[in-house]
């Protein structure tokens, strides 16, 4: 690995200014789980790493005044995972954390890191997608929001330009709605999801509202599955249902090929996590 020096600036302002000259090697790191290795194998080579630990601006995790759960993108996955605050509003992602790596890596991985990475293996761009999060995101130009699901562009890009960072993650509302996230590993029950599934609905005297369906890891990008939304929305919950869901959303896909299974295979999990995600929400629905 080349050698880099590491600089862990005291204010958001000060990690702007050395993120923005022109021709910079600087990168932004949060836990560094992922830069590590990336410069390990020699995919990158940045003279400058900027920590990101430290910025008071992207810390904390509150309610904010528009009912908004904001999670400052320096969070560990760790104190999400903790915090009873997202067990509360956003209990989908808190139970995600058990079985996203291990304790080790969620101790220092950042929830900023696990968006701007963009490796189309992880869990939490497809949950964070399905639940309609938006992410806030600075450079020393100014200041922008986008929604979660349009932060990725392709396989390992996302929007992000040089000298931006993610500053917090805002998820909305979630009373009243259910939400399950379903992964399928093909190694340990720990590891980088071979298909990740999330499903949020609202149901109604068992009929299925405003139904948000968002597959992860099989393709590049996390996807919503439009058509089997409208599948599902205005029909009774039902066994039938669930099982036509996983059908068509399986017959909408051509997932990609990897050290975690093959496309062939990843359709068939897309076919029955898609089934068991749908019906964990519908019983939900039965014991409320
Ligand atoms: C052993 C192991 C097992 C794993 N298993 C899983 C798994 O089961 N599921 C899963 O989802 N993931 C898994 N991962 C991946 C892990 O989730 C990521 O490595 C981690 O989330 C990256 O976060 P980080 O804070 O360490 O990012 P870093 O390594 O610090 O950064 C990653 C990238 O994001 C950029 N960056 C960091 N923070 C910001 C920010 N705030 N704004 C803009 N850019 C930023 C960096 O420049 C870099 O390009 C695993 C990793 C390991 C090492």
């Amino acid at each position: 690995m080349n050698p880099f020096e590491l600089v862990t600036p005291p204010k958001l302002a000060d990690a702007l200014a050395l993120l923005s000259h022109e021709e910079s090697t600087a990168r932004p790191m949060s836990g560094g789980t992922a830069l590590m290795l990336m410069m390990k194998s020699g995919v990158f080579h940045p003279t400058q790493l900027i920590s990101l630990t430290q910025l008071p601006e992207l810390q904390g995790i509150a309610i904010n005044g528009a009912g908004e759960l904001c999670i400052g993108a320096a969070t560990t996955l760790r104190d999400l995972e903790r915090s009873a605050l997202v067990q509360t509003h956003a209990p989908v992602v808190a139970q995600a954390m058990k079985k996203l790596a291990n304790v080790r890596v969620r101790n220092v991985a950042c929830i900023g890191g696990a968006l701007a990475h963009g490796d189309p293996h992880m869990d939490l761009p497809p949950i964070l997608s399905c639940i309609n999060a938006e992410i806030d995101i600075v450079s020393a130009k100014g200041s922008r929001s986008i929604a979660v699901i349009d932060l990725f562009r392709g396989y390992y890009e996302t929007q992000l330009a040089e000298g931006e960072i993610i500053q917090t993650v805002r998820i909305p509302s979630m009373a009243g709605r259910i939400c399950h996230y379903l992964k399928c590993t093909t190694r340990s029950a720990d590891d980088w999801p071979a298909v990740g599934i999330c499903v949020n609905v609202q149901i109604h005297a068992h009929v299925i509202q405003d139904a948000h369906i968002v597959l992860g890891s099989a393709l590049e990008v996390p996807t919503r599955l439009r058509e089997v939304e409208e599948c599902l929305n205005g029909h009774l919950a039902s066994e039938a249902l669930s099982v036509k869901a996983g059908e068509l959303g399986a017959s909408l896909v051509t997932p990609m090929d990897d050290a975690l299974g093959s496309s062939v295979y990843k359709k068939q999990l897309v076919k029955i996590y898609l089934t068991r995600a749908l019906q964990a929400c519908m019983v939900e629905d039965l014991n409320a």
